[in-house]
């Protein structure tokens, strides 16, 4: 047989979603369980993806059945589609699997032209339904004309602006019969002025043109940017519904509404809605007039008020969930047109889950199952308040970096940030980019916003880190460092002018918005709870200090899963004498730097074991290539020069000797270690001395450290480097006379470490993905530069989404399965994490799950995402 494209709705149900997405599997669903839906088809999604594959063209096959479809619809519904006795007409709605914004809006009252108008109006002699039809044909003549052929809605808005003013009048329901005729005279002038061409009047036509429209606008920027944003992948397609109108605007008998059946800001189980009289369609939501709040329905409409209500019930009994209904009334008499699960804030989702699962309607795994881990996110930090924000206008957009809302004076650079701090101003660091030296100061600063780097660039991933509000890559900003002032949307602003920024939309805005502080409810408790039980993959936290620790474990983080520890020679004190060590010709001299840096570790590491309270805690050793270190600033030239007794040329010399092509691909990671094997040795040292002491401070811990070799590519460089840790390991607990156990593992970051897993297990003890570097090496592109090309790549859709961002499974995912699949057999022992930024992406972590992984790490705010994103992951898969 053929392949069947159109679906009547009597023959689908909800679980056809994926064939007649959401909004036409509702509809089938509804029609089903016997509630009113006005009856109509639904064109389904491989329908669309048809339509791409034949070059953007509707076939034949499609069309023929479409049209198959309209004669079944004119049967039940006793009316003839561009009839003048008896039309039929239309509304034509995109439904894509996932609800989706961006798309295209909705055509109604599809059908009508001269003839059927003057036919319908001289079938009813009454005048409030002359003024009826003109108002539906004026409507669609405006919809069709917007969204079917894409002349900009303002120029039929001001149309109607024009002739409200003529009249003398505020609401579009005032104008009379005539104003609307001459309106939609109008609004035909006006689509040839803009086309060239009549609007087209044959029925059949403006129906093909429609459904072309809904899978046109699949393709639309809008959809594209919601979809990255989303994880909705571009192979779905969208689905069309068509179906017979209903006329909330037929009289005032007649109204449109929306409801929710609990409140999708709280959770409470209330209805919530609005409904409005003699309108249609978005009239409600578009503030054209102020609607009703619903429950004053019940005096208009007492008869389609209590149906309501009884279809209410009857949805929730039937989804077992929260539910967004759009409807309308036609001379009293109820319409369904849409139902779903409804959008909710993150607090509601918790709300409403606990609740669901107190009312019987979902059991525990259920209830975990319906709540999107990306929304915990906004829990957890400080966020705009609802209303301030709505009146605002965003000056700008950058990337959403890291979530959350701050509000202070610009300041630009680290130290003003710190300084300005301390003295109490809250401020936004606005920096051209971030780098390791800006640490403290990003730390003293409500928000970050800066004019280069994704989401991967040092300010994004550090600021992720901390928890703080970070907008990256506003590349319209136009900045003048050296005057301390930036233009944005023709705007200077200079230190000390405030300004806003929205870390989750990636928004900027001029002035003040109002914040209020994030509050963890008791449900959020009770649904991690639940998630704890169900997940078998660990989350453990990436953590450099003891603040960081502390609050990824009251977030939940089971242990730490990776420390950097180049973070820590940043500060003041140690920084001289890591420069020392760096500019050192000997051994000797650059042993006796390093013995400067070690107390100070210890103490960090101490401080580590101490905040994890005997859970596991990776250390990696030193990464960064050397020249991330040395000095830039004259002042500190000179000082290293007194101190190494060089001369200032002599130090800029050797710096500048440091300098690589590709530092990212250059003298880092393990390599260090490997030519300068007293860095490994002191980094060790502190690791075990600490561990010694925080183990007898508390006998009932278990203190076991875990020592991580970074960017190993070869099963004898981890070999080498790890001689050295165990030697120097051993010796340090002998002549502690203690029994401590540690382990040594490595990150798997380079393809190679990954191809040869088998090698490399036999000598570690864990293995660690670092799916940046990973991710880096196997694309071959560099994380701080992709930035630039990878929006014309999704432009082309050679990639849906940012592979830093979000795992490549194809390719990157591939060498992970490989390494897990070659290392566990050689050694049973090997436990395997992720470290990566995607340890917190839900996608992700799912994928974490499958090839199993025994832990997830991540940043301290994403730990409760992944706890959840775990729990979905072994729920699904189980
Ligand atoms: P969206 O997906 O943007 O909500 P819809 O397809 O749901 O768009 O259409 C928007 C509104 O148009 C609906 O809420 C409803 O009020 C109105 N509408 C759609 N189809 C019909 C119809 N057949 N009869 C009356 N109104 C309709
Ligand atoms: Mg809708
Ligand atoms: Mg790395």
């Amino acid at each position: 047989m053929a392949n069947k494209w159109v679906y009547m709705f009597s023959e689908g149900d909800m679980t056809m979603r994926n064939l007649l997405g959401g909004k036409g599997a509702n509809l089938a669903e509804m029609t089903t369980i016997g509630l009113p839906v006005p009856q109509g088809f639904t064109i389904t999604t491989e329908a669309c993806t048809q339509y791409y594959e034949d070059g953007r063209k509707i076939n034949d096959e499609i069309m023929a059945q479409a049209m198959k479809g309209v004669k079944k619809m004119e049967e039940i519904n006793g009316k003839k589609f561009g009839d003048l006795k008896n039309p039929l007409l239309v509304s034509v709605r995109s439904g894509a699997r996932a609800s989706m914004p961006g798309m295209m809006d909705t055509i109604l009252n599809l059908g009508l032209n001269d003839e059927v108008v003057a036919a319908m109006i001289a079938g009813n002699p009454d005048p409030a339904f002359e003024r009826f039809v003109y108002d539906s044909y004026r409507r669609f003549i405006q919809m069709f004309s917007d969204v079917v052929m894409e002349v900009g809605k303002k120029y039929f808005e001001q149309l109607i602006d024009k002739m409200k003013e003529e009249k003398g009048v505020k609401f579009d329901v005032e104008l009379t019969a005539a104003d609307l005729k001459t309106l939609a005279e109008q609004f035909k002038a006006e689509y040839k002025n803009q086309l060239g061409t009549d609007f087209p009047s044959d029925p059949v036509e403006q129906l093909k043109l429609a459904i072309e429209a809904v899978f046109r606008s699949w393709d639309n920027p809008r959809a594209n940017v919601y979809r990255r944003d989303n994880d909705i992948p571009y192979s779905w397609g969208t689905a069309v519904n068509v179906m017979p109108m209903v006329f909330g605007n037929l009289n005032n008998e007649s109204g449109t509404g929306v409801a929710f059946t609990r409140d999708p800001a709280t959770g409470e189980k209330k209805l919530m809605g609005e409904f409005l009289i003699n309108a249609q369609g978005e009239d409600v939501v578009a503030g054209v007039r102020t609607p009703m709040p619903i429950a004053q329905m019940e005096q208009e409409f007492p008869e389609a008020y209590a149906e309501f209500i009884q279809v209410c019930e009857t949805l929730e009994n039937h989804y077992h969930d929260m539910q967004d209904m759009e409807f309308t009334v036609e001379n009293k008499k109820l319409y369904m047109l849409q139902c779903r699960n409804g959008k909710r804030t993150a607090q509601a989702a918790l709300q409403i889950a606990c609740d669901l699962v107190d009312e019987g309607h979902k059991t525990e795994e259920e209830a975990v199952a319906m709540i999107d881990p990306r929304n915990l996110d906004t829990l957890l930090h400080p966020q705009f308040d609802a209303a301030a924000l709505k009146a605002a206008t965003p000056m700008g957009k950058g990337l959403g970096a890291s979530p959350g809302a701050a509000c202070g004076k610009v300041v630009f650079t680290a130290d003003d940030a710190e300084a300005w701090a301390a003295r109490g101003e809250k401020v936004v660091l606005v920096r051209l980019e971030t780098s390791p030296e800006d640490i403290t100061g990003m730390k003293s600063a409500q928000g970050i916003l800066t004019v280069r780097g994704g989401m991967t660039s040092h300010a994004a991933v550090v600021a992720r880190g901390m928890g703080t509000c970070c907008v990256s890559g506003c590349g319209d900003i136009i900045m003048d460092e050296e005057n301390k002032q930036f233009t944005l949307a023709g705007k200077t602003f200079k230190e000390g002018d405030f300004i806003s920024i929205d870390g989750t939309t990636g928004n900027i805005y001029d002035g003040v918005i109002k914040t209020v502080d994030a509050s963890i409810a008791g449900t959020f408790g009770r649904v991690m709870a639940w998630a704890d039980k169900y997940r078998t993959l660990k989350v453990r936290t990436n953590a450099d200090t003891p603040a960081d620790a502390k609050k990824a474990r009251e977030l939940g983080a089971e242990g730490i899963g990776l420390c950097r520890t180049e973070h820590m020679f940043f500060d003041p004190e140690r920084i001289a004498a890591f420069r020392e060590m760096i500019c050192s010709d000997t051994v000797e001299e650059r042993e006796e730097a390093l013995d400067k840096i070690l107390p100070y570790q210890q103490n960090d590491f101490k401080a580590l074991y101490e905040a994890l309270e005997g859970n596991p805690v990776t250390i990696r050793f030193l990464d960064p290539p050397l020249h991330e270190f040395v000095p830039t600033e004259d002042a500190d030239i000179e000082k290293l020069a007194k101190a190494k007794n060089k001369t200032v040329d002599e130090i800029k010399a050797l710096c500048n000797s440091l300098h690589e092509f590709n530092p990212m691909m250059g003298h880092r990671g393990c390599r260090l270690a490997v030519t300068y094997p007293e860095i490994a040795k002191m980094q060790t040292k502190a690791v075990i001395r600490a561990a010694i002491e925080v183990q007898k401070a508390h006998p009932d811990w278990n203190v076991e450290p875990e020592i991580m070799i970074p960017l190993v590519c070869e099963v004898k460089e981890l070999k080498y480097v790890k001689k050295t840790v165990v030697e120097t390991a051993d010796a340090e607990i002998a002549a502690a006379g203690v029994d401590l156990k540690y382990e040594v593992g490595t990150m798997i970051e380079i393809p190679r470490a990954a191809l040869t897993a088998d090698d490399i297990a036999k000598e570690a003890d864990f293995f660690c993905f670092g799916t940046n570097d990973l991710t880096q090496m196997t694309f071959g592109f560099s994380r701080d530069d992709a930035g630039k090309f990878l929006n014309a790549y999704y432009d082309a859709k050679i990639f849906e989404n940012d592979p830093f961002a979000k795992l490549d499974q194809t390719g990157v995912g591939k060498l992970m399965d490989m390494a897990v699949k070659l290392g566990k057999p050689v050694n049973p022992k090997l436990h395997i994490g992720i470290c990566g930024e995607h340890g917190g992406d839900p996608s992700s972590v799912e994928f974490c799950h499958k090839i199993g992984l025994d832990y997830v790490s991540c940043s301290p705010f994403r730990v409760p995402i992944a706890r959840l994103a775990a729990a979905q992951a072994a729920i699904a898969n189980k």
